[in-house]
């Protein structure tokens, strides 16, 4: 049976369980946080507040217990570069509260890059995380067990260009699966699939995330066929798609036969450092996000799937088996 890595260490396939396949245990980004260290991070409370590295720690430690009280055995944690990966924070949640924390390696970024990936190119960009997946994280022996790019509304720029080749290459020398956060609005998926095809990455090997954000079933099954996995990952983020037209969606690609493709989740961020936390207020008054956290699938949205007509076999590919064909891919 193949191995997944975790943060405390590798695991049988078997072992990982019902699975939240993106959720963030932190988020901030790493260059204000040296440089500012008082500055703190945000808690997506209500009201949000703010909170020091203890505090963050123990909003961690109070979302990983929830989702175990609920029977989630795993997490996958894509927080990569500019997210303010710490594996070591990641370890020390998972070893509190039991949770198993799937760590991954890459690049989180629009468009910007450091002008250190100025003067290197794909390939030494791809030998960076080939070392976290071989050798370990930030200094550690704890392995990432895939890889993480993104695209959002600039689109695919030449830099995100670059990081998604990068992580294509990283694949193909590894055999280790990516994420990659898409923007349904700006119809990135087709280009991002395109730029893996082209590196020649196995696509079964592919998650296209946030896929949920949009309802155009079209455009959806476009990506589909091409043979990647698909993110119904941002449950409680109302502002990209509210929860009813998420579930909507989901039960008609059910119907359609493709409980073997989707992951349900939350992209819940137990803190953020994006929002004074006056913005992060008048967010959640304006109802940008309604209920979001680490156990609103479990809370909610299961329950409406079910009344819906999901079968506890459709649960069950989408919590537990396609996570463990997609990390042990
Ligand atoms: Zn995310």
């Amino acid at each position: 049976m193949p191995t997944v890595h975790t943060v405390t260490g590798p695991i049988d396939a078997e072992e990982l369980g019902t699975t939240l396949i993106h959720e963030h245990l932190i988020f901030r980004d790493e260059a204000v946080l040296a440089e500012w260290p008082h500055a703190g991070t945000v808690k997506e409370v209500e009201p949000p507040v703010a909170v020091d590295e203890d505090g963050a720690y123990r909003a961690a430690v109070e979302a990983a217990a929830a989702v175990v009280e609920r029977g989630v055995r795993t997490i996958a944690e894509p927080t990569a570069m500019f997210g303010g990966r710490d594996v070591r924070f990641s370890r020390r949640v998972s070893e509190e509260t039991g949770l198993q924390v799937v760590p991954c390696t890459g690049i989180y970024t629009y468009d910007y890059l450091p002008p250190y990936f100025m003067f290197r190119d794909e390939d030494a960009m791809a030998d960076l995380f080939v070392h976290d997946i071989e050798q370990g994280i930030q200094g550690t022996d704890i392995k990432a067990a895939f890889l993480k790019c993104a695209a959002d509304e600039p689109g695919v720029t030449p830099n995100v260009e670059k990081v998604h080749r990068a992580v294509a290459r990283a694949s193909v020398r590894t055999g280790a699966p990516i994420m990659a956060h898409s923007r349904p609005a700006s119809e990135t998926g087709p280009r991002q699939v395109e730029l893996f095809e082209e590196e020649g990455v196995d696509l079964a090997k592919v998650q296209i995330a946030h896929t949920g954000d949009t309802d155009d079933l079209d455009y959806i099954e476009r990506l589909l066929g091409k043979g990647v996995y698909i993110g119904m990952d941002r449950y409680g983020l109302e502002i990209f798609l509210p929860i009813e037209r998420r579930n909507a969606t989901v039960t008609a690609l059910l119907e359609r036969g493709y409980a073997d493709r989707m992951f349900l989740s939350q992209d819940f961020c137990v803190t953020l450092d994006w929002y004074p936390p006056e913005v992060g207020r008048q967010l959640m008054e304006s109802g940008a996000a309604k209920d979001w956290s680490m156990t609103l699938v479990h809370d909610q949205v299961i329950p409406t799937l079910r009344e819906s007509g999901m079968t506890d076999e459709q649960l069950q590919t989408m919590m537990v088996e396609n996570p463990k064909r997609w990390l042990a891919a």
